[in-house]
C-alpha cells in the first residue's frame, strides 16, 4: 500500500503535456519521482514536489512507457 502521493490530485488535474497540449494528461510513475504524459510517453521531472513540465527537461518515451498512439 503506498502512502500519499507527492502530487496532489488537483494539480495533476490541471497539468497537461506541453509536447501534446490540451487534452493530455500526465500522471505519476511507480516512484511518484517523474510524471509520464498518458499520450506520448514523456516522462516530467518532479524536484522538491514541484512538476517541471518542459519539453526540454522530459526524459524521451521509455519501454515502460512506449509512444501510443491516440
Ligand atoms: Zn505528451
Amino acid at each position: 500500500m503506498r502512502g500519499d502521493p507527492m502530487i496532489s490530485r488537483d494539480l495533476l488535474d490541471i497539468l497537461i503535456c506541453p509536447a501534446c497540449g490540451e487534452g493530455a494528461a500526465v500522471h505519476p510513475d511507480e516512484s511518484d519521482q517523474t510524471l509520464v504524459c498518458s499520450r506520448c510517453g514523456r516522462r516530467y521531472p518532479v524536484r522538491e514536489g514541484i512538476p517541471v513540465m518542459l519539453v526540454d527537461e522530459a526524459a524521451p518515451p521509455t519501454a515502460e512507457a512506449p509512444l501510443r498512439q491516440p
